[in-house]
């Protein structure tokens, strides 16, 4: 414990730091949630038992958006319809984070993963800003979240990817090291022998290593022979996406007569947030505004010919 004194408290923010191995085509991110995580206001929801899970897929989320450049942002569920729910978490490129679990009550979590059950999937969604979205499923396998996101790095995006997770009732982490593609004129899909190196040394870390040591100390005990650049830090912190907006457009899917049938006495409705409890109220003259026709100006236009 010779390192005693690099252990100044970096477990207090909410940061994700991207970092690269030089001359090696390697590169990674580490993230740390600390009062984000604790203040989250989704967790409240989730039974206790499934906090651990929750946090490492608000972890995961936070390492893959600041692993992929993208206008947007990076979702990940963990769904277990018989035995979890669903387990959600978000992280956008403007830093902010979100989750919250869908359980049932009483629901009663297996100890383990490896008992989830046979209907468990991961999903991970990239949303860019515009509208373009992606989706990639995974089966739920093995005793570790962190071996199921790996997987999907391996067949999804051919790119070798090493992960570490790990949350506890304060601190949510993570770390990701990954092969960059297209360098040192490997192919996709099979390890350069410098990745396979970093990723042995990037197996020996240790979950409280992960949770408690500054980042450049991280670094420096795992990769103590390479030249690694880590990058500023960038700040995370809880926030919401919710709009009147979204709630509009998701009452209009739902349909008038559900909505209808969800009006109380006065003929209003309230929708709140589940994720930060933002109350949206509608009254009667706006369900009404909600499904009347589109107003049409005139004709529609007919194709033309120049
Ligand atoms: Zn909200």
């Amino acid at each position: 414990m010779s390192e005693r004194s690099s252990l100044i408290s970096p477990a207090g923010g909410d940061w994700l730091r991207p970092f690269h191995v030089e001359g090696t085509g390697v590169r990674g991110v580490i993230v740390r949630l600390g009062p984000a995580w604790r203040t989250l206001a989704g967790r409240d929801a989730a039974p206790p038992a499934l906090l651990g899970w929750l946090g490492q897929c608000q972890a995961a989320a936070a390492l893959f958006a600041g692993d992929i450049k993208l206008r947007g942002g990076v979702s990940v569920q963990m769904r277990a319809p018989s035995s979890v729910g669903t387990l959600f978490a978000e992280c956008t490129d403007a830093g902010t984070v979100r989750a919250i679990a869908r359980s049932p009550r009483d629901a009663r979590p297996p100890a383990s993963l490896a008992d989830v059950g046979a209907d468990a999937v991961l999903a991970i969604t990239i949303e860019r800003t515009g509208g373009l979205r992606y989706q990639g499923l995974v089966p739920l396998q093995g005793d570790r979240l962190e071996h199921a996101f790996e997987g999907y790095f391996e067949r999804s995006e051919q790119l070798p990817t090493a992960i570490r997770l790990v949350a506890t009732d304060t601190v949510s982490a993570g770390m990701l090291l990954q092969q960059v593609p297209g360098e040192g004129g490997i192919g996709a899909r099979t390890a350069s022998a410098d990745f396979e190196r970093l990723a042995i040394l990037f197996r020996t870390l240790t979950d409280e290593e992960l949770l408690s040591l500054a980042p450049e100390t991280i670094l420096r005990r795992l990769f103590v022979e390479d030249d690694v650049r880590i990058q500023p830090e960038r700040r995370l912190a809880f926030g919401c996406s919710c709009s009147r907006e979204r709630v509009t457009a998701v009452l209009r899917a739902l349909g008038e007569a559900e909505v209808r049938a969800a009006l109380d006495a006065r003929g209003r409705t309230e929708v709140r947030c589940e994720f930060c409890g933002q109350a949206y109220a509608f009254a009667g003259a706006d369900v009404d505004a909600l499904f009347r026709p589109e107003p049409t100006n005139g004709p529609a236009p007919g194709p033309t010919r120049g």
